[in-house]
């Protein structure tokens, strides 16, 4: 049977991306895809293959369309709104939009009681893996920085995978050393302090998709683990499983590790 989905965010870079890859895949239907600033768009432009309608105005075209799964890449605000309606409405939700905090992990537990919720700050599945290597790592050094890199127009800072790496390298290890500074001449020249202490820095270069690297370090020698996405399309092969997978996980799943067992 294959599965109704509606897309938020159609006419940005990763809706756009996720509707042409709902389109193509036999087990999924892209029944509506809903973005107020390009409303009107016909889906055959937005997907090119054979897919009736136009980008609607508001979420309520999800339920008209019969959208069991609604999948969401838009921005923070945005998507606090859309995820609401999702569970108001009993529409599960996939979502990729980066920034959420724990205040907000806490309401979707709460508010997704009649479907479900499933949210990564990353789909991609080498990015996945880089933040295990990073936690299995951690109890083996002392001092750990992160440089995430993107695009020019990425609107938030750190992203999303930055902030969960450092958080699940400090939870998997308490022993980090202090930070030597005791001047800083340019004001964010150590970046950001996120868990344990850890820095994370954020570069934002025209020409860049999405990549980050991971640097350890102890006593004579040092470790980097390094992810690029090169293309969003490396983000589809982990939207598409959350998509399968999300009608049979109740409540609230948070990263793509869940559903890869590793
Ligand atoms: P983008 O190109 O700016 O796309 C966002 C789209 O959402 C835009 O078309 C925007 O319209 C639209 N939008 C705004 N409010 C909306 C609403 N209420 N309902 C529906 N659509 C709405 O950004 P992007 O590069 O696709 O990134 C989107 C999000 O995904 C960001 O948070 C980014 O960090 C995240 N992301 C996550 C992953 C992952 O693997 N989890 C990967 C890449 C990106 P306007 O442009 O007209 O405002």
């Amino acid at each position: 049977m294959t599965i109704s989905v509606g897309v938020f965010g159609a006419g940005g870079r990763m809706g756009s991306e996720v509707c042409r890859a709902v389109a193509v895949d036999p087990d999924l239907e892209l029944v509506t895809a809903v973005d107020p600033f390009h409303a009107g768009i016909d889906l055959r432009q937005v997907t090119g293959a054979d897919v009736a309608g136009q980008v609607a105005r508001d979420a309520d075209a999800l339920a008209q369309a019969g959208a069991q799964v609604a999948v969401d890449f838009t921005t923070l605000e945005a998507a606090r709104e859309n995820l609401r309606w999702c569970a108001r409405n009993g529409v599960h939700a996939v979502v990729g939009t980066t920034g959420f905090v724990d205040d907000d992990y806490r309401e979707l537990t709460r508010h997704f009681t009649s479907s479900n919720c499933f949210v990564a700050p990353n789909f991609a599945i080498g990015a996945v893996l880089m933040m295990r290597f990073a936690e299995l790592a951690a109890p083996w050094f002392q001092t750990a920085e992160i440089v995430e890199l993107h695009h020019d127009r990425k609107i938030d800072a750190p992203s999303g995978t930055a902030v969960l790496t450092a958080a699940r390298m400090a939870a998997a290890s308490d022993e980090w050393g202090d930070d030597p500074t005791e001047t800083v001449v340019l004001e964010g020249a150590r970046g950001g302090a996120a868990s344990g202490g850890i820095r994370i820095h954020s570069v934002r270069l025209r020409g860049l998709v999405a990549h980050q690297e991971v640097l350890l370090g102890t006593t004579g020698q040092t470790l980097a683990l390094r992810h690029d996405s090169y293309d969003r399309a490396s983000f589809m092969p982990g939207v598409m499983l959350a998509v399968k997978a999300v009608p049979e996980r109740p409540g609230l799943t948070v990263g793509l590790d869940a559903l890869l067992e590793i």
